[in-house]
């Protein structure tokens, strides 16, 4: 098993001196290639804020993050966003696709971010990923004419399409009903047998219960 990220000691603090709040409290994790990973936790745990350190959106936190074998705080900021737009790709509870652009635009946007990818290989690498999600014959439609299921499978193509080490999901099924989530769980956990690490929160137990492993946040903390 390879590791893909370790966190040490990771803590996050919001507000000043005279009226600081911690959020994330002494954070240790190690999660390798290929692992799924559920968080959960009550609202205000700190499952958003941690998702965000891991997604390299927020560094002001202490402790350190290892990604790749990378210390994170080391990098520049145009280090970070490279890392972040090869690495990490996202899945949104309100699927965040651009309406008025095609499914197979939609997809091919994040590789634009990517100088590793050749532009003339776009086309054929968002035909790929949206084969692998089941929608090729949706590529022309827009979001809109698609079903809550099928809008969350273009995500997930979009979240794929840079081949990332890492997919962070914020409650990818709070907005499906619960067989087409268990559809869309099913397709996340697939992703790990490609070696794609999967990482989401989830309020829904069977969900949590897809993952090969359960991280459970109170107040900051981990508690199991
Ligand atoms: P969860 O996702 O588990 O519901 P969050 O990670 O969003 O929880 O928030 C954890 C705690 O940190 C909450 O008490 C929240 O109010 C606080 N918090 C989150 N982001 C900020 C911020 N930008 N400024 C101040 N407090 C924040
Ligand atoms: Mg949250």
């Amino acid at each position: 098993m390879t590791n893909l990220l370790t966190l040490t000691h990771v803590a996050r603090q919001f507000g000043k001196e005279d009226n600081r709040f911690t959020a994330l409290h002494d954070i240790d994790l190690e999660v390798n290639d290929g692992d799924t990973l559920a968080i959960v936790g009550p609202s205000g745990s700190g499952k958003s804020t941690l998702l965000s350190i891991l997604g390299l959106l927020d560094r002001s936190y202490t402790g350190t993050y290892a990604l790749k074998s990378t210390d994170v705080a080391a990098l520049d900021s145009k280090q970070l966003a490279q890392l972040r737009n090869r690495e990490i790709g996202w899945v949104f509870q309100n699927f965040n696709l651009i309406n008025h652009l095609s499914v197979l635009h939609n997809v091919v946007l994040p590789m634009r971010y990517n100088s590793t990818i050749a532009k003339d290989t776009y086309q054929q690498r968002a035909m790929a990923v949206l084969e692998q999600v089941g929608l090729v014959d949706k590529a022309q439609a827009k979001p809109t004419e698609l079903s809550g299921g099928q809008q969350q499978r273009v995500a997930i193509a979009r979240a794929l399409v840079n081949a990332p080490s890492l997919v962070l999901a914020d409650e990818p099924t709070g907005n499906l009903d619960s067989a087409t989530g268990a559809k869309i769980t099913e397709l996340l956990m697939s992703l790990a047998a490609t070696g794609t690490t999967v990482i989401l929160v989830t309020h829904d137990p069977v969900v949590a219960a897809a993952c090969g492993k359960v991280l459970q946040l109170k107040d900051g903390s981990i508690v199991a």
